[in-house]
């Protein structure tokens, strides 16, 4: 039986989701949610694009718009010349 999830809830898991985490209960709520909610299925994509490096420095789910930026940076970020 699937259980409805509130946003919330999704974004909380999200982290374990994309990682492959979740037990497989939970992973199809977590889908079912995703599968009928645009904003969270967006998110989850931003989610899936962010490096696990930074995801796992920040330790908890962030807006993906909120880590572009930074990500943007650190990869233009190129190593001193000698
Ligand atoms: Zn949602």
């Amino acid at each position: 039986m699937i259980r409805t999830l509130t946003c919330r809830q999704v974004i909380a898991a999200l982290m374990d989701y994309v990682d492959d985490r979740l037990a497989a209960s939970t992973r199809r709520d977590v889908e079912h949610h995703l599968k009928t909610c645009g904003p969270c299925r967006d998110f989850a994509q931003g989610y899936r694009a962010t490096p696990g490096v930074v995801r796992r420095a920040t330790g908890v789910p962030r807006a993906a718009s909120s880590l572009r930026p930074l990500c943007a940076r650190a990869l233009k970020r190129q190593p001193p010349r000698s």
